[in-house]
């Protein structure tokens, strides 16, 4: 059986292409392009690497970026302040709060100092609630991408069982939300969950987002299953490696995400999009 290598960078260029011309019509419309802000408190090189990256893609596809950087020492109220300014100011419709914080600040707490119609990495408790009723809202980026690589492969979710390895807010959650919105029959495993190979046996997708290299091997997987890795881990070379071992698991899968190039590249990209989304629904508001 030959499998599918779902790569993510084909894709991504494509959306990205997408996205320009629709800021290229909003711009128009409204006179002005859509706004991202990103609240990054400093000192983390990986943070540095990604808001260099977000910044590049706000440059080519034609959005306005603000970054609002803020000092190692910041305090939570400083944090706070920056987030409500943001949310108040009419010409920014995103606000990403850049991961990680340093101690002792709390993103769980911050988060609430934001508008929820602004929060385009869908973190605030108010986008968690209604996506999981399966009502519409921002949803977090990284599965967007995920599920916006299925879509571009052909991978039908309705009837199927799937299993989502993890159960962070930010990815294992809201990917399970979004397999269930699509109509898969979805278990969401952890670290508690016994014999997890005997739950991913059963199931045609296998999403996976624990922070574990090689945690799922071929030998727990079901002949031709979709296996979709989100784990992005550091080895001690600097290379990159996914939660799945994925020499082992491309010899079972009928279709894998290779690590790196596989939902990485579609992230930013669903970030724009969200972005996009958010001030759509501002300047609608606005105008109407
Ligand atoms: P978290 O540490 O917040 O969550 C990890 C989850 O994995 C937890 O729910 C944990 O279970 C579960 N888990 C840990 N060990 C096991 C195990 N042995 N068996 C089953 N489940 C296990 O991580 P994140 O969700 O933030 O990130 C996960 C991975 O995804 C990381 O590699 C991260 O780098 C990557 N990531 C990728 C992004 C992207 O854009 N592609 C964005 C964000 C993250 P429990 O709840 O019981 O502790």
């Amino acid at each position: 059986m030959s499998t599918i290598i779902l790569d993510g960078r084909a894709p991504a260029q494509e959306l990205r292409a997408e996205l320009r011309a629709d800021i290229a019509v909003f711009t128009e419309q409204y006179t002005h392009p859509p706004q991202l802000a990103v609240v990054q408190v400093q000192g983390d090189a990986a943070s540095d690497r990604y808001v260099r990256s977000i910044r590049k893609i706000c440059n080519t596809t034609g959005m306005a970026f603000h970054l609002a950087q803020l000092p190692t020492d910041t305090t939570q109220a400083t944090l706070e302040q920056s987030l409500r300014q943001l949310s108040a100011d009419p010409a920014v419709h995103g606000v990403l709060l850049q991961m990680p914080l340093p101690a002792p600040l709390s993103a769980e707490q911050a988060v609430l100092h934001l508008d929820y119609r602004k929060d385009v990495d869908g973190i605030h408790p108010i986008s968690a609630g209604l996506l999981a009723q399966g009502r519409s809202t921002l949803v977090p980026n990284t599965p967007a991408g995920g599920m916006e690589l299925l879509h571009h492969y052909g991978i039908t979710l309705e009837g199927k069982r799937a299993a989502m390895v993890g159960r962070s807010a930010i990815v294992g959650r809201p990917m399970a939300a979004l397999l269930l919105l699509a109509n898969a029959t979805v278990t969401l495993c952890h670290s508690r969950t016994l014999d997890l190979g005997a739950v991913l046996r059963e199931c045609e997708i296998v999403a996976v987002a624990a922070g574990r290299p090689g945690l799922v091997t071929g030998d727990m997987l079901r002949p031709g299953a979709v296996v979709i890795d989100f784990g992005i881990n550091v080895q001690d070379d600097g290379s990159i490696t996914g939660d799945v071992d994925f020499a082992g698991a491309a010899e079972v899968a009928g279709a894998i995400t290779p690590v790196p190039g596989g939902t990485g590249p579609v992230t930013n990209v669903m970030l724009l999009r969200s972005v996009l989304t958010a001030a759509r629904n501002q300047e609608a508001a606005r105008h109407s």
